[in-house]
């Protein structure tokens, strides 16, 4: 058998089921990427290692990896299919409207009864769930009691069909005043397993995850996340396995509720289809906002005037990097003070997040600007926030302009 595995979220060889399912086959395969289209960003760079590390490691089991722009892979399928019209296309789930719909008008040509979607992205898959997603809750607290009451099965993750070595170096580091990340599956297992390590920081993750300074006041596991160089089961799994040696403890159990979270995000986005991308979000009228081109050029160069926000959005203009407090008051600040359409914002985080996830980037920020799922439409208080979270100054002092 002949085909071709296209990477999309999915950038690792371990807990693969469509890699997986293609050696099982046997033939020949080929592998497909597309490569960021802004290279020389810092998310541009993250993207270059996890398809450098994916392409090592698929040439050990002689898979060559193509990548491209997304014009080059267009051109490439349509050659493909028509020098081997049997040919097969193994690839994984989208899981939002927009690459849904790319995805569909790239493979207009191909046979439907040749092409094969694996479900890669998700903690529980969603035939797991044991309730459709249409009765999906509005909020996440009873989506998330409900599964913890259901107990959906998590499959175990895939073994790996060759050995992976850890990086030579630490994954995410301190270079200065900047967070960086190695990209790649070997930095992402990495990454997990020193996060998980025993006596490590996730044991007090659940009063650390609201930090701003430290690399490991939270798991920094979402670039890995993101691109999927691992796998949101890898990391239940790793959990588990921490909690049988050491113990259930508050950090594992906060964990497990973010990645909830995020599989929460992910359901709505196949629920919601297109309102993800739409102003009005998940409401029936869209909320009132004003398209200020100065305002919002002045946010995103992190001179709104308040420190605190000027700090976080001039980390992440420097680092593609921003803490979850900070997105939060970033965001509620954009949508409910300056009222500005809060898809720019969404936009904004898209092109300069070194971790974006489609599904999770728009339901955060429909959250925060009151058409999500948030139950109480809150705002967060910068000044406020900034003295519990930030009582010293240090962080505004780290990221303040230079
Ligand atoms: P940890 O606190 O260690 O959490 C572990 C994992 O849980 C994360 O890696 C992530 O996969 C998941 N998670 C954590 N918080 C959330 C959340 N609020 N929603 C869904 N999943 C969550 N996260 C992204 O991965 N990509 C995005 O594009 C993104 N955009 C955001 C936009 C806004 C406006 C806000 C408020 C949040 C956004 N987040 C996004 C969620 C969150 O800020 C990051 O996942 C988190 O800061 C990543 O750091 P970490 O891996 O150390 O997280």
């Amino acid at each position: 058998m002949n085909g071709i595995l296209w990477f999309h979220r999915d950038l690792r060889v371990s807990d693969h089921s469509g890699l997986k399912e293609a050696l099982r086959l046997g033939g020949v395969w080929k592998a497909v990427a597309e490569e960021s289209r802004e290279p020389h960003t810092p998310a541009g760079k993250f993207k270059r290692e996890c398809l450098e590390n994916l392409r090592s490691h698929l040439a050990l089991v002689e898979i060559e990896l193509y990548s491209g722009s997304r014009l080059e892979i267009e051109t490439l399928l349509q050659e493909a299919r028509k020098a081997h019209p049997g040919l097969w296309l193994f690839t994984s789930r989208r899981m939002n409207h927009r690459d849904q719909t790319d995805f569909e008008n790239l493979i207009r040509d191909f046979p439907k009864d040749q092409i094969r979607i694996f479900e890669e992205a998700t903690l529980y898959p969603e035939a797991e769930l044991l309730f459709s997603l249409s009765d999906l809750p509005k909020t996440f607290t009873p989506f998330q009691k409900r599964v913890e009451i259901l107990n959906p099965r998590i499959p175990a993750p895939l073994a790996s069909p060759v050995a992976i070595h850890p990086s030579p170096k630490d994954p995410v580091i301190l270079n200065g005043r900047r967070m960086e990340f190695q990209g790649g599956e070997s930095a992402g297992l990495q990454q997990l397993r020193s996060y998980l390590r025993e006596g490590g920081p996730v044991d007090r993750y659940a009063e650390t995850r609201n930090g701003l300074l430290r690399i490991e006041d939270s798991s920094k596991l979402s670039p890995y996340l993101a691109q999927g160089c691992i796998s949101a089961r890898q990391v239940h799994h790793a959990l588990l396995d921490r909690e049988q040696e050491t113990g259930v403890n508050a950090g594992t159990r906060a964990l497990r509720y973010e990645l909830q979270w995020r599989d929460y995000f992910k359901f709505l986005s196949l629920q919601a289809g297109a309102k993800l991308f739409e102003p009005a979000g998940l409401k029936d009228s869209v909320r009132e906002s004003t398209p200020d081109r100065e305002l919002f050029q002045k946010w995103t160069a992190g001179e709104t005037g308040d420190r605190f926000l000027d700090a976080n959005l001039t980390e992440l203009n420097e680092t593609g990097w921003m803490s979850n407090r900070g997105r939060q008051n970033v965001a509620s600040h954009f949508a409910k003070i300056l009222k500005l359409p809060w898809l720019w914002g969404a936009e904004w985080f898209e092109q300069n997040l070194i971790d974006h996830d489609v599904e999770t980037n728009q339901g955060n920020w429909m959250y925060l600007a009151g058409v999500g799922t948030d139950p109480r439409d809150r705002v967060f208080n910068a000044e406020l926030q900034a003295a519990n979270y930030d009582p010293d100054g240090e962080y505004r002092k780290r990221w303040s302009s230079r």
